[in-house]
Formats: C-alpha cells, sequence, structure tokens
C-alpha cells in the first residue's frame, strides 16, 4: 500500500518538476533584464509564491488544469484558453511515480530512525535529478541552482549517516567517491576545454561520488552511464551523416547511473566480486 502512496506522491511531484524547470529557465533568461516589466514578470516567476501559468498566454491555471497525467489527457497536452501545445510532459510526472515507487522497492537501509531521514532526503534528491535530466534535455545545460542544493543534501545523508552509525570511515569513502569521479571528469575537461564533457557535469560529478559512497561503486557509475550513453546514441551515430553533430546530454545517462548504482549498487559488488573470486 505504501508503494501506491509513494508512486501518487511521485507523480504530484513530477508536476511540480515541470514547472520548476520551466520557471528556473525563464527566471535565467531575466537574469540581465532591469525595469519594473522584469521585477513583475520575475515575481509571477517565483518558485514558491507565483501562481500556476500557461506559459504562453500567461493565464493563471485553475486547479482542474493542475491535476497530473489526467489534465494532460483530457486537454490533449494543450491550454484551454489559448490552445497552444504546452511542453509539460505527463511522461516527467509518470517517471518520477515510477522512480518514487523503485526507491521504496529497492531501498538498501532500513526504513528506522535516522535511515528513514536519509531515504526522505533520497526522495528529495529523485525530485532533483529528474528536473535536471528534463532540463539538460531541453537545454543542454545542469543550472547550477538545481546541481548545487543537490550537493548539499547528497552530503547532508552522508552525514546523517554516518552519526547515525558512529561510523567515520563512511564519510571517508564517500569523499573519496566524490574525489574519483570530480578528478576524472576535471581531467577530461581540461584536456578536451570543455568538449568531451561539460562544465555542468564536473559540478554534478561531487553529488554523484557522494551518492555512489565508495571509489569502487563511483567507478561503476562511470561505467552506467557511459553504457547508457553510448546506448542511447547508437541509433544516430548508425544513421551515419547527422550522427556526430547532434550533441547528445551527458547528465541524463550519469543520473540515471547514479540510480541504479544508489538503489542496487549492493548487488552489483556482490556480484562483481564473485567474478572476480569465485569461491
Ligand atoms: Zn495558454
Amino acid at each position: 500500500m505504501v508503494v501506491v502512496w509513494l508512486a501518487v506522491l511521485g507523480v504530484i511531484f513530477g508536476s511540480f518538476v515541470n514547472a520548476l524547470v520551466w520557471r528556473i529557465h525563464e527566471q535565467a533568461q531575466l537574469a540581465d533584464k532591469k525595469g519594473k516589466v522584469a521585477a513583475k514578470r520575475r515575481q509571477e516567476l517565483s518558485i514558491i509564491k507565483g501562481r500556476s501559468m500557461c506559459p504562453h498566454c500567461g493565464h493563471e491555471l485553475a486547479a482542474k488544469d493542475l491535476v497530473p497525467v489526467l489534465s494532460w489527457l483530457w486537454l490533449r497536452g494543450k491550454c484551454r484558453y489559448c490552445g497552444t501545445k504546452i511542453p509539460d510532459s505527463p511522461l516527467v510526472e509518470l517517471f518520477t511515480g515510477l522512480l518514487f515507487a523503485l526507491s521504496y522497492i529497492s531501498w538498501p537501509q532500513t526504513l528506522q530512525g535516522a535511515e528513514l531521514a536519509t531515504f526522505a532526503a533520497w526522495l528529495a534528491i529523485v525530485v532533483g535529478f529528474t528536473a535536471l535530466i528534463v532540463y539538460d534535455l531541453r537545454w543542454y545545460l545542469l543550472p547550477d541552482r538545481l546541481v548545487f542544493p543537490l550537493t548539499g543534501l547528497a552530503a547532508l545523508q552522508v552525514f546523517v549517516v554516518a552519526v547515525w552509525r558512529q561510523s567515520g570511515e563512511e564519510v571517508w569513502m564517500s569523499v573519496l567517491g566524490a574525489a574519483v569521479i570530480f578528478g576524472l571528469f576535471w581531467l577530461l575537461f581540461q584536456i578536451s576545454k570543455g568538449a568531451w564533457i561539460g562544465g555542468g557535469d564536473v559540478k554534478l560529478a561531487v553529488t554523484l561520488g557522494l551518492l555512489a559512497g565508495t571509489p569502487f561503486r563511483a567507478l561503476t557509475l562511470i561505467f552506467f552511464a557511459s553504457l547508457i550513453g553510448t546506448l542511447v546514441s547508437l541509433p544516430q551515430l548508425l544513421n551515419g551523416k547527422n550522427g556526430l553533430t547532434q550533441r547528445i546530454p551527458f547528465g541524463p545517462p550519469l543520473i540515471l547511473a547514479a540510480i541504479i548504482v544508489v538503489l542496487y549498487g549492493t548487488p552489483i559488488a556482490d556480484w562483481y566480486q564473485h567474478l572476480v573470486l569465485p569461491s
């Protein structure tokens, strides 16, 4: 039963992700503008205080327009007032719901005491991750305003678990994990002058490494991210001409790999050990 509620909660947060991503992007466009009009617009776009509105005509949306997935199906993805297609996708809502449910089913720790708090923090991280995926797919960018709060959450999670288990070793292993991914990405960024890997990916690396928890898991994360990235770009590569000119953001594969490693890192590590040291 809990899993159903969590899935529904995830769908609702997915709806929030759609609005969040659009607002952060609009605010970024406004960043350099001055004057009254920009100030008013800024207020309308406030993530906490602003009302939901159509991105095209600016009409305020009523509660019936905001029911996740169902409103989209009913209105076929168009604004009720101006008829323009709205970029918000119900896929984002369903994806977040699925991740919430999967996280509950596959959560590697207990759900007691401080570990319940880390589960809640993980769900918040999942919401941020989904927003980053959508942002990167649309605008080829991982905005600091999403990346840095996630780094804070991941660091807090590591710290809380360490205090709860009275073990400093886990903190050092997580920091080492972060150093492995950050170091590698930073090097790739420097060598290629930003051609192979984006600056946003380098900043995100710290969060990914902290979540991975150990250097081995950090390397596993990079392996899965490369695998997913290759699989996703394969159809384009095989298609010929435009294959290599089309940019493929690396953020989404990295984030999917992080989710895999957080939820399934232990069985993966066990399997690998079995492979290397057969008993
Ligand atoms: Zn509209």
